[in-house]
């Protein structure tokens, strides 16, 4: 290969996936005389959670959704964050609720993760969305994930008989990005902190998934020629620059298709969270929309 991998740009699917959306948005808006509408929580002063909220909040209104954010003090008890988040199941307000993660500690993200309802629950983490996704029943997918595979599909790359090896086991990432290959043909072997012999497993992968957080985790040695490599690891350096979990110059020359950090996965979670945030409100309208 002479002309280096094909550079999967996440900016870019986001751009045109956004810009379906706020057409669909609109459409609902006249078709119901009301916008999609998401409520983000978020307890405490957290500075990257503030600005992942603020970046949440921000993408609604550019696709015509509405939105709240609610900021609750870092002592807020877990009886009030449950008050608050039954009362926004029980109105109509809002299609969608988030609580924004990670939670002071004497609150249990757990309760608060099955408190939503599953019908709200557009992260994706309620055991009825996990359950759905399990059982390729439609739900709510985890944004992340979903991102991935949009941007797969939307390079035409299709998992079916491909060799795929994810790394991480977290939740929220790596088991339900497997669960996903696996439901598009792919064969797929998780690896995680106790695996053996990783490289053992990536060099004979077409596809590799990184979503640990360990710059220069996969090296170009550990990758099989022309494969994909979708890399989800953020690790803030010092300066405050974001680097993956792959070494990505080190690649340029094994890979067959590539995602850079920044512009890659990660300008995919927040524009999954808008898909499943229309997905909620069109199903609140009972219409029959098929889950992705
Ligand atoms: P996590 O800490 O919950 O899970 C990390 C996983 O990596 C664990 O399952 C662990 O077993 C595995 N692991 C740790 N060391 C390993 C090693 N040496 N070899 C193989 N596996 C190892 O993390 P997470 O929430 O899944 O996130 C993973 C990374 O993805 C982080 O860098 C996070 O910031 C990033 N992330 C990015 C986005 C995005 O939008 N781009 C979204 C979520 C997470």
């Amino acid at each position: 290969m002479t002309d280096g991998p094909l550079i999967l740009d996440g900016r870019e699917v986001s751009r045109e996936t956004r810009g379906g959306l706020a057409r669909q948005a609109a459409e609902f808006t006249s078709r119901y005389g009301r916008k999609p509408g998401l409520a983000v929580i978020i307890v405490g002063d957290d500075t990257a959670s503030q600005i992942y909220v603020r970046q949440k909040a921000k993408a609604c209104s550019d696709v015509g959704f509405h939105s709240r954010v609610d900021t609750l003090p870092v002592d807020t008890s877990q009886e009030s964050l449950l008050a608050r988040i039954a009362a926004l199941n029980a109105g109509d307000s809002f299609d969608g609720i988030l609580v924004q993660l990670p939670l002071p500690p004497h609150i249990s993200e757990e309760a608060v993760i099955e408190a939503i309802s599953p019908a709200k629950d557009v992260d994706g983490f309620h055991p009825v969305n996990v359950g759905n996704l399990l059982l390729d029943k439609p739900g709510f997918v985890p944004c992340t994930p979903l991102g991935i595979m949009t941007m797969l599909s939307f390079y035409d790359i299709d998992p079916s008989g491909m060799e795929a090896v994810v790394i991480g086991r977290s939740h929220i990432v790596g088991k339900p990005v497997a669960v996903l290959l696996l439901r598009k043909n792919a064969t797929v072997t998780i690896c995680h902190s106790r695996t053996a012999a990783l490289a053992e497993h990536t060099r004979r992968a077409d596809l590799v998934v990184a979503a640990v957080g360990k710059r220069g985790l996969l090296t170009a040695e550990m990758v099989k020629p022309g494969a994909v490599v979708v890399d989800v690891g953020m690790n803030r350096l010092e300066g405050k620059k974001v680097v993956g979990d792959v070494d990505f110059e080190g690649l340029l020359s094994v890979a067959g298709a590539i995602t850079p950090v920044p512009g890659g996965v990660g300008p995919m979670t927040i524009t999954m969270l808008l898909s499943n945030t229309l997905l909620a409100a069109r199903l609140a309208q009972g219409e029959s929309a098929q889950a992705p």
